[in-house]
């Protein structure tokens, strides 16, 4: 039987980080905060902090998440935590920080290490509180029971699960994206694209994560080229940060599927970031499913009034629509990022092999092989 969660509390807002007031002490005396460096040193921590002094909620500041994270910064976490009497967490920043806080609040409480839970899911825990401030548009981390954390001793990105690693709380300040980078806006932009187009045409899709689907796709098309353009467009930003958040909550409550699969051994094999390595398989794997998600790729069309005369031509024009924007944002080809090609295709049988384990290719709609997957990689580079 299909469910539809989302966080206890989703605050949404310009500046809400700033003026929040009786809000972070509900869920303890002693946050940790997990960030990375660089948003450690912004005014977004600065503005955090403040909220929490004015509070009375003491904090601990983690901000060593730099880049996606591995079983030794969840191990950290958990000694800063312990050590510091913490009782609940705060992740801020991208979707890196946002999944550490998760698996770190995880490993506060279970026995062994957090590579022992992959593929095991984390549902009926306690865990301790977290709370969640996405400082970029993109991964939806804020609004998800998943998390991903690099065995850095395997090379493997684990894939975690569960309703236990759910946020409590998730804060949307729309202006906390404001500075992020262009090459940052393009690859967690086309991230959130991936997740609501995934979830659309997804087997597990349900009529809510369809509405926010839309809505989100709509977004994305129409607001990603503009933040892209000027990043100090702060509508632009605004539309985009509520667009990740909602293809967040479609891919918590419907699922992920080819794209993401083939992207995760690809992101940690070859240390692509997550957006981008999406962003450079999605035109490859859209084409590859446009004849089985034919009806709902038309229903996208549909909604975004491309003209059409009948389902197989509105299908293909919202692929064209999606490929012209990739071209648009200057997203490389694998070649052109400077991923080798005999090490990539040493590396395709492999990736197909953690791409089929994952599980997402199977909630496409058709069935995918690891020969189906191996031939999509070969395809990718060329
Ligand atoms: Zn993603």
């Amino acid at each position: 039987m299909k469910q539809f969660k989302v966080p206890d509390k989703i605050f949404m807002g310009d500046n809400i980080v700033a003026t929040a007031e009786n809000v972070f002490g509900a869920y303890g005396k002693h946050a940790l905060i997990v960030t990375g460096p660089i948003v450690s040193r912004s005014t977004m921590t600065a503005s955090l902090e403040r909220t929490l002094d004015s509070e009375r909620v003491k904090y601990t500041v983690l901000s060593k998440i730099e880049g996606e994270p591995t079983v030794g910064m969840v191990e950290l976490g958990v000694k800063m935590y312990q050590e510091n009497g913490c009782d609940f967490i705060i992740g801020l920043g991208g979707g890196s920080p946002l999944d550490a806080a998760k698996a770190i609040a995880a490993m506060t409480v279970l026995p062994g290490s957090i590579a022992d839970y992959k593929g095991v899911r984390i549902d009926d825990e306690q865990l301790p509180p977290v709370v969640c401030i996405p400082t970029t548009a993109g991964s939806g981390s804020e609004v998800t029971k998943y998390t991903i954390i690099t065995d850095e001793n395997s090379g493997v990105k684990m894939f975690l699960s569960g309703d236990a690693l759910l946020p409590k709380m998730a804060m949307l300040d729309y202006t906390f994206s404001n500075g992020c980078p262009k090459s940052v806006t393009v690859a967690t932009g086309l991230d959130a694209l991936t997740h609501a187009i995934e979830a659309f045409i997804s087997v597990n899709a349900q009529p809510l994560s369809d509405a926010l689907a839309l809505s989100a796709i709509k977004r994305i098309m129409r607001y990603l080229p503009q933040a892209y353009r000027d990043g100090s467009n702060a509508n632009a930003r605004r539309e985009m940060s509520i667009a990740a958040l909602q293809a967040g909550v479609c891919i918590n409550n419907s699922s992920v599927t080819l794209v993401h699969g083939m992207s995760r051994p690809l992101g940690a094999k070859f240390n692509i970031p997550h957006g981008m390595a999406n962003a450079m398989l999605l035109k490859v794997c859209l084409n590859d499913m446009e004849m089985s998600a034919r009806h709902n790729l038309a229903r996208i069309a549909n909604y975004l009034r491309i003209q059409s005369v009948d389902e197989i031509d509105a299908s293909e024009k919202f692929v064209e629509e999606v490929e012209k924007l990739i071209e648009k944002l200057g997203v490389p080809t694998l070649h052109d990022y400077g991923i080798d090609r005999d090490a990539y295709m040493a590396a395709v049988d492999d990736m197909s092999f953690e791409a089929i384990m994952s599980g997402s290719p199977s909630h496409a709609p058709r069935e995918y092989t690891a020969d189906d997957i191996r031939e999509l990689y070969i395809k990718a580079y060329k």
